[in-house]
């Protein structure tokens, strides 16, 4: 069952995520109403280029509860403009309650056409800017945490908070970056961690480091399927046969804990069967199915069985923590 508490859900801040991402474009509005009323309180929309900056701009003048971010993320590196960084700094500038993120290094897969000095650069540049304007910032590492450990040594400390999203990371890590100011971000990326990896990750996190994100539309967690949500399908794109909609059946259950699913769309509600869902979940590839960021509860469930905490004590410290992080000069948060 989901967490409750005094009638209504335990509060939540989803401390990373892409709301902004066209994949959800579809159904965002609707996405981040169901997280709303489910309790989450606050969501940090991260920017991964020049080409979503002013979507998450907008957003964040949109709705009250989505704090901006703006970043260059080490994916899109390669296609920064000439003029890349002066738009960052002018729209940091212009938009007080802005953070910075994403931005990182990554030697695995998704960057192997990248150079990485210039993923080193690109970020140096970027975390120096966070540190002048002292907000937080979201950083993405994969595979490349010696050279984050160099880049923070020759930096030294941010005092407004780096959030290392999504950590992935070693044990032996989590104390020196906590040094320097890091906290540790979990996400649905967590669930697919060896269980006692994850509890020695865990154990070296300082309580007043950790934090809950959902990544969302990415990392869909590995856990009890009847327990998640579900983004709604596409139907624009699939009647236009446009991009990969191999599992737009599967996102065309929009969950509910008991996969009862009265999906309404179009004015239309469509009942799934149980069986059918197990059916479908039994050959889907999660690392291709979209996000839900209410998935954060399921989230907040495995975390706090790890910990051996009760959920409610998780919900209010990672609550904490997230609003003491973005609780910098300018914030809505503040
Ligand atoms: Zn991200």
């Amino acid at each position: 069952m989901q967490a409750m508490v005094g009638g209504g859900r335990l509060p939540l801040f989803d401390a990373h995520c892409h709301l902004q991402d066209p994949r959800i474009a579809h159904c965002m509005p609707h996405l981040l109403t169901a997280a709303v009323e489910a309790g989450v309180r606050w969501f940090a929309v991260n920017g991964t280029s020049e080409q979503d900056w002013d979507v998450v701009r907008k957003m964040g003048d949109t709705y009250p509860t989505v704090i901006p971010c703006f970043g260059l993320h080490p994916w899109y590196v390669a296609n920064r403009s000439p003029s890349w960084f002066s738009t960052l700094q002018s729209k940091l500038e212009a938009v007080p309650t802005a953070a910075v993120g994403e931005v990182g290094l990554d030697k695995g897969s998704h960057c192997q056409t990248i150079d990485f000095e210039t993923q080193v650069e690109v970020l140096k540049k970027q975390l120096q800017l966070a540190q002048t304007l002292q907000r937080p910032v979201a950083v993405h590492c994969v595979n490349a945490f010696g050279s984050l450990q160099d880049i923070l040594q020759e930096m030294g400390t941010f005092p407004a908070g780096i959030i290392m999203h999504s950590y992935s990371g070693p044990a032996e890590m989590v104390r020196m970056l906590a040094k320097y100011g890091a906290y540790f971000s979990f996400s649905g990326f967590f669930t697919s961690m060896k269980v006692e990896k994850a509890k020695q990750v865990l154990l070296q996190v300082p309580l007043d480091r950790i934090l809950l994100e959902t990544d969302a539309p990415d990392a869909f967690p590995r856990l009890d399927p009847s327990n998640l949500y579900w983004v709604p399908e596409d139907h624009a794109s699939s009647s236009k046969g446009s991009g990969d909609n191999s599992n737009a059946e599967d996102h065309a259950i929009e969950g509910l804990p008991n996969l009862n699913v009265q999906h309404n769309q179009a004015g239309g509600t469509e009942k799934i069967s149980k069986s059918k869902v197990k059916a479908k979940i039994k050959s889907l590839s999660r690392r291709s199915v979209l996000n839900h960021p209410s998935n954060i509860y399921a989230l907040l469930s495995y975390i706090s069985s790890l910990l051996g905490t009760s959920e409610e004590e998780l919900s209010h410290i990672t609550f904490g923590n997230a609003m003491h992080l973005y609780s910098f000069s300018g914030s809505k948060v503040v």
